[in-house]
């Protein structure tokens, strides 16, 4: 009988080119408007395919795989089948060269990972109920900021709606973010860090925030570092009510993130009816008019989630409501050494 070790080692990738050498074989100069910045070290790789669990015989959806220091350690790790998807052309020779020595087990897309149909990526028979265990796929990347926080936002819709990757049940996803975005996606009721992230992600998943990989790290080096987030979504949300109200309610009461809460909540509704209707809103739900928005638990949004939907069903016009942000967001970078705070917000309306 073979050993666990010998059985691993029959999935680990014969003698290759290093990523370095990949990079210069094909002139992989990274694009600094694309921002990229490449993990070589291959036990950091390893050490971020760890915190997804185990990978032995898993599929295996990898998001912006670059030169392939991930993906390897994707493969070492057991997967049996790793679908990756990159945007940049130029990375596709170099990842055939990786599918030739891992017969079988790599496939490439070349397409935007924000419009590619996973649903259609992967078999139906590795389908999981819902109320089960997780399927065995994994959905891991290290991708640009700018690319990795509308990219959750648009997942944990689909997480809510059960489409995309998890028509194939509780998918569980491993990736990268800016540090202060991992921090506050972990963040909990009355921490500094906590935001309208915190709670969309939370209300539908368990949130981990991994480790951080310090900036140095990278190749070339971002000013930032860069939080590990493991998400496993939950069998029951916290809140159930669509993903679309869920946002409207949790938006609008992080609009005035420092002031009493009651601030953002009057927003959801049209001036002529805003006090009475806010008024209504908290009461029912109740909540304390004097909490700031960081300080409200999931139950109590829930509750404003309830109490709100129960609004909107005798008044449905209501929902169709926008107040209108007059605050002037600044245009919009894509780089992975700017902050993101500039775009989240942006990002989060888009998402509605
Ligand atoms: N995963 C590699 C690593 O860790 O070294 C590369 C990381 S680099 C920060 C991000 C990669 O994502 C680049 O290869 C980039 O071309 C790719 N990428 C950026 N936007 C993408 C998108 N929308 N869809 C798919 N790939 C994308």
């Amino acid at each position: 009988m073979m050993t666990a070790s010998r059985k691993l080692s029959s999935f680990r990738l014969p003698p290759f080119p290093t990523v370095g050498e990949i990079i210069k074989l094909y002139n992989l100069r990274a694009e600094k408007q694309l921002s990229q910045n490449f993990l070589l070290d291959l036990r950091l790789t390893d050490k971020i395919v760890r915190q997804a669990g185990c990978l032995r015989d898993a599929h295996v959806c990898e998001v912006g795989p670059g030169p392939g220091g991930l993906t390897r350690s994707i493969l070492n790790s057991g997967a049996k089948d790793v679908l990756v998807v990159e945007k940049d052309t130029r990375f596709i020779p170099g990842l055939k060269l990786l599918s030739e020595a891992a017969p079988g087990r790599l496939r490439i897309v070349h397409g935007d990972i924000l419009s590619y149909r996973m649903d259609r990526g992967f078999p139906e028979t590795i389908s999981k109920p819902w109320e089960g265990d997780p399927p065995n796929l994994h959905l891991i990347g290290n991708l640009p900021f700018s690319v990795s926080t509308p990219l959750i936002i648009k997942w944990l819709e689909s997480m809510a709606n059960r489409t995309g990757p998890f028509v194939f049940g509780r998918t569980r996803l491993t990736l990268t973010f800016q540090k202060e975005v991992a921090e506050r996606l972990t963040a909990s009721t009355g921490s500094k860090q906590r935001s309208r992230l915190s709670i969309m992600a939370q209300y539908l998943c368990t949130v981990h925030n991994c480790f951080t990989i310090p900036g140095r790290a990278f190749v070339p080096k971002p000013k930032v570092d860069v939080g590990v987030v493991h998400f496993t979504p939950l069998v029951q949300p916290q809140i159930q009510h669509p993903f679309k109200l869920v946002e409207k309610v949790i938006r609008n009461v992080f609009q005035f993130r420092r002031k009493h809460c009651y601030k953002g909540v009057e927003k959801l509704f049209p001036e002529a009816s805003r006090v009475k209707l806010t008024q209504e809103m908290l009461q029912s739900a109740d909540v304390d008019p004097t909490l700031r928005p960081t300080e409200l638990t999931i139950p109590q949004f829930r509750a404003l989630a309830d109490a709100y939907a129960h609004l909107c069903t005798h008044e449905p016009s209501l929902f169709n409501y926008e107040y209108r942000v007059e605050l002037q967001m600044k245009p919009l970078t894509r780089q992975r050494n700017k902050p993101e705070d500039t775009y989240i917000m942006d990002e989060l309306t888009k998402a509605k």
